[in-house]
């Protein structure tokens, strides 16, 4: 009786990473990913492209690796957290513009990842990473003390204010 060969699957060592869902990414992963991905500049949006739009939002999600996406779209929502508040540092404007050379790119990303947004929900936990943010060097209101002296409203209706060191505004007060 002839020997048989039976060919087994094999399982390999290192299971292969499962695949990346657009809704594991929050609103500014997406926009990072985008600007990243091979999305033409001259691109214009058509009803009916959102399944293009996410594969661009995969395909450069995959290309800048979850961790760093993760870090540049913090680092995006400090600088505009910071912009907003008027309180950009030089520090912030060279790093933006080094994470975005292309500023027209930039803003076109956004508007498209908030398009795909609309109709591609976020997950939760990627909703909550999004509400997160990171700052080029120290926070630009107290310098990294994480407390700032103001005027403090007690009881808005009693009129009653009073000074005193409370948490930074812009960073959170948090480490
Ligand atoms: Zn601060």
């Amino acid at each position: 009786m002839p020997a048989t060969l039976v060919a087994e699957h094999v399982t390999p060592a290192v299971a292969p990473a499962p695949a990346l869902a657009v809704g594991d990414l929050s609103n500014g992963e997406r926009a990072v990913a985008l600007y990243a991905s091979d999305l033409p500049n001259y691109y214009r949006y058509q009803r009916g492209d959102n399944a293009l739009l996410i594969a661009w939002i995969i395909q450069g999600a995959n290309r800048v690796g979850m961790d760093r996406l993760r870090r540049t779209a913090a680092l995006d929502a400090g600088f505009r957290r910071s912009r907003a508040a008027k309180r950009l540092t030089a520090t912030q404007k060279w790093a933006q513009s080094e994470r975005f050379p292309d500023t027209k790119r930039e803003r076109r990303a956004g508007e498209l990842a908030a398009l795909v947004t609309l109709s591609a929900p976020v997950s939760e936990e990627a909703r909550k990473r999004g509400l997160r943010f990171l700052l080029d060097g120290p926070c630009p209101e107290c310098g990294d003390t994480r407390q700032v002296w103001r005027s403090w409203c007690i009881d808005v209706n009693a009129d009653w204010y009073e000074e005193g060191y409370g948490p930074c505004f812009l960073c959170g007060g948090q480490a």
